[in-house]
């Protein structure tokens, strides 16, 4: 019998053990005494009914070789499934922001403003490159139904002027049928509301962020002369949701705001009446961005105060939680199949990031900054092959410490960008661990008081 090394024990209790099958997602509760025979490698003294559940749930192979093979396999069909992956794609129609939050990387960039090109004929160049690499893609792999996603992004995608390039964007989408998606400060919202209902169907949501009640919130996301933009983001909010717009609110969690978090719970569940238009959700800030790492709370001691704080106000509950083995644990809970994955994010797939500058990027946090950019499409398209296979090739059967570890089916080598926000060293050839281990094994405990 060969027993898999991607397996996370965790003591429940005295008398049981959980077990987790790290590539597959299957989880089982264990008799201690099992648990003993188990890592002892004592195969032979465990009842045959646990065997054979152990060998149908891929804990245990018949032999190392048997083990091999199901790797080789599984490998190359979830890369097969990477390559072909649906492409997506980010338009940066200009970089200009009428926030100045404490947090924001862009600032660092010098690019600022919009392209000297007229900015319509700026989107027809970029749905024409989309055109391009959708071509490319129907070429290898044929045509697709799937959802081709666009999203708008900035800067501040939906400042008022830039009504009429935004309207146009959604023309050509809606041309090819493809769904659009913005991340938006909300601030100027009110000003495209004709628009989104206009092409109902071409809007997938609008992500928006609210960084705690007021008092929190106007500290962090101001604008330019200091003011605070809680009050109108907050009716922007209530006029999208009214008009039956899905908002996504994103709220970013630090030092600063975690204890307050109940107090928007309150503020959303009383405002908002726990509508399906309104999905909140929290991220444990990773990087602090330009007001530095000071404010950063550990990913672990963060996810043990959140579900302490849950404990105390119901209400929180309206947040998903957007730790990192989200996905594998919500399949666990849900009793859903588990996708493995190679690679971490759609910069590693297909997606591509074309801004109003002509750059393109893979990588969202790469977006203004020439150190990140892969290629440019106008006036001619070029692409570097070098930059751009860098990070096809992220994966972990690439990266040699990725290769042996056995939380790769879920971390897919990580985000190279979470720990580099305010700087420029991204080495996209290197791993980006994050403590699965621990994060693993607090979520499940926790979610398991309540199971
Ligand atoms: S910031 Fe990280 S997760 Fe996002 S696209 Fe870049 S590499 Fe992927
Ligand atoms: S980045 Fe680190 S945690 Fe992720 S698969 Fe590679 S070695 Fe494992």
């Amino acid at each position: 019998m060969f027993l898999i090394k991607e397996i996370e024990f965790i003591d429940y209790n005295e008398n049981e053990v959980i077990m987790i099958n790290l590539i597959n997602g299957a989880t089982d509760i264990i008799e201690r005494n099992v648990y003993n025979l188990i890592i002892n490698n004592r195969f032979n003294e465990i009842d045959d009914e646990i065997l054979s559940c152990m060998l149908e749930r891929r804990y245990l192979f018949n032999s190392k070789k048997e083990y091999d093979g199901f790797l080789e396999k599984l490998d190359n069909r979830i890369e097969m499934l990477e390559k072909r992956a649906t492409p997506n794609f980010l338009v940066v129609p200009s970089y200009a922001c009428n926030l100045h939050c404490i947090y924001c990387y862009e600032q660092t960039y010098m690019i600022k403003g919009t392209t000297n090109i007229d900015s319509i004929k700026m989107v027809d160049i970029q749905f024409d490159k989309i055109d391009k690499i959708m071509k490319v893609y129907e070429d290898n792999y044929g045509r697709t139904n799937d959802d081709i996603r666009i999203t708008i992004m900035g800067g501040e995608p939906l400042l008022k002027c830039n009504l009429k390039t935004v309207e146009y964007i959604f023309e050509q989408a809606k041309k090819r049928n493809y769904t659009i998606d913005i991340v938006s400060n909300g601030v100027d919202l009110n000003y495209y509301i004709d628009l989104f209902n206009k092409y109902k169907n071409t809007l997938d949501h609008i992500q928006i962020t609210v960084d705690g009640v007021k008092e929190i919130h106007d500290k962090r996301r101001i604008f330019h002369d200091g003011r605070g933009s809680f009050d109108l983001i907050m009716e922007n909010i209530k006029l999208a949701i009214k008009n039956n717009i899905l908002i996504i609110l994103r709220v970013n969690v630090d030092d600063t705001n975690i204890n307050e978090l109940p107090d928007l719970a309150n503020v959303l569940v009383k405002e908002f009446n726990n509508s399906e238009k309104l999905k909140p959700y929290l991220y444990l800030l990773q990087d602090g961005g330009c007001s530095g790492e000071q404010n950063i709370v550990n990913e672990k001691i963060g996810i043990e105060k959140i579900f302490e704080l849950e404990e105390q106000n119901p209400n929180m509950a309206i947040f998903r939680k957007k730790f990192h083995p989200e996905n594998f644990i919500e399949s666990i809970f849900n009793d859903e199949p588990y996708q493995p994955v190679l690679r971490h994010c759609g910069a590693a797939k297909n997606q591509f990031i074309l801004d109003c500058k002509s750059n393109v990027y893979k990588c969202w946090h790469g977006i203004g900054n020439n150190d990140y950019r892969v290629g440019i499409f106008y006036p001619k398209y070029e692409l570097n092959d070098e930059k751009i296979n860098a990070w096809f090739n992220r994966n972990v059967k690439v990266i040699p410490k990725c290769k042996d570890c056995k939380y790769r089916y879920i971390c897919g080598t990580g985000c190279p960008a979470a720990k580099h926000m305010s700087d420029d060293n991204m080495d996209i050839k290197g791993p980006s661990c994050v403590n699965y281990d621990e994060l693993i094994k607090t979520i499940i405990l926790e979610k398991m008081k309540k199971f």
